[in-house]
């Protein structure tokens, strides 16, 4: 039985066509900046997002940390949702190597932080308080798109205060495709962004961040000192090139695979579905029962991230078809809540 794999849509196995691709990929030493399918992926997603500049790094999370060590000094701070991947789930790397304090800010419903919250929280210049240096937000956020007239007033208020302006774009394309617009509109009035191509996107690794020249040659230092300078890594380029060029109009087809999922668990009796956005959905599973759900699931050949909040989140992705989602709501109508 083939496995369905929901925990994430990182889990994706390369194509094909896209392991064709890696191997035909020329290839130099990127850290000698010798490495032309880094470069045209680069140059190609600055280009396409509207940036200067570009750096392919290896992960989301690196993406970020050398973002805000570039951005900030020592001393400086960054203000952040607090259930902000920046903030929660990238082991205080900010904090840890940046000396950067992270202000961390109740978000609502959407995901959105309350700009007059953040404008609060901004610290007056004087020597007790950390530096207020950046505004990080995070699009999509658990699957949700922020408003989009939110981003302008979000850029507003950075102008406004003097705050640099970070997206969390790990999955930006997802929100471009949920908003139907281009993912350059999504992109515009931020200062940097950081860009995911191992999720949705499915591409084996790596991540880029965008922004203007001096902040991106910043962030190469930075990426060097953190020991994420690579060497041929052209043929993970030319993977992340194959994803632009083929994987970016195809997120729809996982949104309306999560849809179709959500509504068909609404339907479960005793199942609680509390949330369905682009390629997420959220279950909510009386603790007690989460341990023989996963054994449940566990034998039907599927598997879900167990332990969020709400407790169960499935996520769609290039691997998942219908037959998947079949079989998934097939396993879930089968156990009794
Ligand atoms: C996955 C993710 C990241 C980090 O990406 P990694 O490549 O796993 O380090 C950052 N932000 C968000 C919102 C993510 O979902």
């Amino acid at each position: 039985m083939r496995p369905v794999d929901l925990r994430s849509d990182t889990v994706t196995q390369p194509t094909d066509a896209m392991r064709e691709a890696m191997l035909r990929a020329p290839v130099g030493d990127d850290v000698y900046g010798e490495d032309p399918s880094v470069h045209a992926l680069q140059d190609r997603l600055a280009a396409d997002l509207g940036f200067p500049a570009a750096l392919f790094v290896p992960t989301g999370t690196q993406s970020n940390l050398l973002a805000l060590m570039s951005h900030c000094e020592r001393g400086d701070e960054y203000i952040v949702g607090a259930d902000a991947h920046t903030y929660r789930f990238e082991g205080g790397g900010a904090a840890v190597l940046g000396s950067i304090q992270p202000q961390p800010i109740a978000q609502d419903a959407d995901g959105s932080l309350p700009l007059d919250k953040v404008e609060a929280a901004i610290k007056p210049v004087d020597p007790h308080f950390a530096r207020s240096k950046v505004l990080a937000l995070e699009n999509t956020w658990h699957g949700r798109t922020l408003d989009f007239a939110y981003l302008g007033r979000a850029r507003e208020l950075a102008t406004r205060r003097g705050l640099t302006l970070h997206l969390d774009g790990a999955r930006m394309y997802n929100a471009a495709i949920a908003y139907g617009k281009p993912a350059r509109e999504v992109a515009a009035g931020f200062d940097s962004v950081s860009v995911c191509l191992s999720k949705g996107l499915g591409a084996p690794v790596g991540s880029v961040l965008l922004g203007d020249v001096a902040f991106i040659d910043r962030a190469r230092r930075w990426r060097k000192v953190a020991g994420g300078g690579w060497r041929q890594a052209g043929m993970l380029a030319a993977a992340a090139m194959h994803a632009l060029d083929h994987h970016v109009e195809r997120l729809a087809d996982d949104h309306a695979r999560a849809h179709r999922l959500a509504d068909a668990l609404r339907r479960i009796d005793g199942l609680n579905v509390t949330a369905q956005h682009t390629n997420m959905v959220f279950i909510d599973v009386p603790p007690a029962r989460l341990k023989d759900l996963a054994a449940h699931m566990a034998a039907a050949g599927i598997r879900l991230s167990i332990g969020y909040l709400p407790s169960v989140r499935l996520v769609t992705h290039l691997d998942i078809d219908d037959e998947a989602v079949e079989r998934t709501v097939a396993a879930f109508a089968s156990f009794a809540y």
